[in-house]
C-alpha cells in the first residue's frame, strides 16, 4: 500500500509562495496554492521587483544575515532553474557599481565597506576606466572607476513567475486562483471557496498577512521600464549617489528596468513626478543615449517589511509563516524556503518519534 503524501496548503502565490511550493513539491509534499489574483498576473510585489540577486551590493544597507542568506540562495538558484523549462529566466553576468566624479566618495565608501566586511573576497574587482571598457564599453566614457561584483545575478521576474506556475501545475500542484483567504489555522485554510484541510498550512501572503503579523508594514517602491535600442549594457549597474541608490537591470531586447525608490509608506498609487524625475535623471546620467529611450511602463508596489527589516520564518500554532522579505524577496526566497522545509521536516520527525 502506498503511503499518503503529506499535504501543505500555501496562502499567497507571490515569489515566496511559489518557491516554497516548488521546494516542498520536489521533496514529496502535495502542495495546494491559494491566491486572490489570477495565476499569471496580479498585485504581488513580485511583479514589480527588479529581480536582482545582489547580496554584495545589499551589504551597503542591510545586515550580514541578508548577505549570508543571499549567498545561500545564489547557490540554490541553479537547481531551481534546472527544474523549470525556462533557462532564460536566470542571468549571471555580475554587477557594476559606479559613481560620477563628484560622488566618487560614495563609491570609495562602498569599496571600503566591502573590504572590511568581506576581506580577501575573490569575486570583487576594482576596475579603472580601461577595465570597465573591457566589460561594458558604453559605460567607460561616463565613469573612470567601477567595482565589479562577479557573482551577482538577476532573474526576469515575470518569466520566472510564469515558469514556476507552469512547473508547479505540471507536477500536480492544485491552485485556487482569484480566491481570497480569510483565515489560517493549524491544518485549515478558510477561503472564498470553502474550508480546506491540510497536514500543514503556510502563510506567504506578504503584506496581505498584516492583520496576523504585528509590525508588518509596506515600503513603497517605484520602477520605470524603458526600451532603448541605442543602448547595449549587459550587466546590472548600481549608481552610487549621496541621496539615491539607483540601479539598472537589463531585460531582453534592449529593455531596461530602472529602480527603485524607497519610501516609508504603504501607498501603491502611481509613480510621483519627483520620483520619475529623479529616476530618469539618473538614467540619463548613466548613459546619454537613454535620452531617446521610450518609457514602456512605470510600476509601484510595496515591499513587505517587519520592524527590523529582517525576514521571518517560523512555525507557530501550526502555521508556517514566511514573510518580511522586504527589498530582498528574490534574493532570499530560496534560502527561506529551505529553512521552512527544515522546520517542517524536523517537526514531522519529532511528531513521529513521539508516536
Ligand atoms: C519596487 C520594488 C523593487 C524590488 N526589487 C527587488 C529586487 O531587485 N530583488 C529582490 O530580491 N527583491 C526585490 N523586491 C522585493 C520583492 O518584490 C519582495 O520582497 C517579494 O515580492 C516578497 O515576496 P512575497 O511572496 O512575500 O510577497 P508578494 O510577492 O507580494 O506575494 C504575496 C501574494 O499573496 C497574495 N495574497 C495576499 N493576501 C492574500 C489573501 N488574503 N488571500 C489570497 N492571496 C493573498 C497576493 O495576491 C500576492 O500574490 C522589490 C520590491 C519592490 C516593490
Amino acid at each position: 500500500m502506498t503511503q499518503a503524501r503529506t499535504t501543505v496548503g500555501i496562502a499567497g502565490a507571490g515569489i515566496m509562495g511559489r518557491l516554497l511550493a516548488l521546494r516542498l513539491q520536489h521533496a514529496g509534499y502535495q502542495v495546494t496554492l491559494f491566491d486572490r489574483d489570477p495565476i499569471e498576473c496580479g498585485s504581488a510585489a513580485a511583479y514589480t521587483a527588479a529581480g536582482m540577486l545582489a547580496p554584495y551590493t545589499e551589504l551597503e544597507s542591510a545586515e550580514s544575515l541578508i548577505y549570508e542568506l543571499g549567498q545561500r540562495s545564489l547557490s540554490l538558484w541553479p537547481d531551481i532553474v534546472a527544474q523549470l523549462d525556462a533557462p532564460e529566466v536566470f542571468h549571471s553576468g555580475g554587477s557594476l557599481a559606479v559613481a560620477h566624479g563628484q560622488d566618487a566618495a560614495d563609491l570609495e565608501h562602498f569599496n571600503q565597506l566591502l573590504a572590511r566586511k568581506l576581506p580577501g573576497e575573490p569575486g570583487i574587482a576594482f576596475l579603472d576606466r580601461q577595465g570597465l571598457a573591457e566589460l561594458e564599453p558604453e559605460l567607460a566614457p561616463q565613469f573612470g572607476n567601477a567595482t565589479f561584483l562577479a557573482a551577482e545575478s538577476w532573474v526576469y521576474t515575470d518569466t520566472l513567475m510564469a515558469a514556476l506556475a507552469d512547473t508547479l501545475q505540471a507536477n500536480g500542484a492544485l491552485w485556487h486562483s482569484q480566491c481570497e483567504v480569510s483565515e489560517l489555522q493549524a491544518k485549515l485554510i478558510v477561503s472564498a471557496n470553502g474550508r480546506h484541510h491540510f497536514d500543514w498550512v503556510a502563510d506567504c501572503r506578504g503584506l496581505g498577512a498584516a492583520e496576523d503579523l504585528p509590525g508588518l508594514r509596506g515600503v513603497r517602491g517605484e520602477v520605470i521600464e524603458v526600451y532603448a535600442p541605442e543602448v547595449s549594457i549587459s550587466r546590472m549597474v548600481r549608481l552610487m549617489h549621496p541621496r539615491y541608490r539607483l540601479y539598472l537591470v537589463p531585460r531582453a531586447n534592449h529593455h531596461y528596468l530602472l529602480g527603485a525608490t524607497q519610501i516609508e509608506s504603504d501607498d501603491t498609487s502611481e509613480i510621483s513626478v519627483r520620483s520619475a524625475l529623479e529616476l530618469l535623471s539618473a538614467l540619463y546620467a548613466i548613459h546619454p543615449a537613454f535620452a531617446e529611450a521610450r518609457i514602456v511602463a512605470t510600476r509601484t508596489n510595496c515591499r513587505p517589511a517587519l520592524l527590523d527589516n529582517q525576514p521571518l520564518v517560523r512555525l507557530e500554532e501550526g502555521v508556517l509563516q514566511v514573510n518580511g522579505l522586504y527589498r530582498h524577496g528574490y534574493l532570499l526566497a530560496p534560502a527561506m524556503a529551505e529553512r521552512a522545509q527544515q522546520l517542517l521536516d524536523a517537526t514531522q520527525s519529532s511528531v513521529k518519534q513521539a508516536i
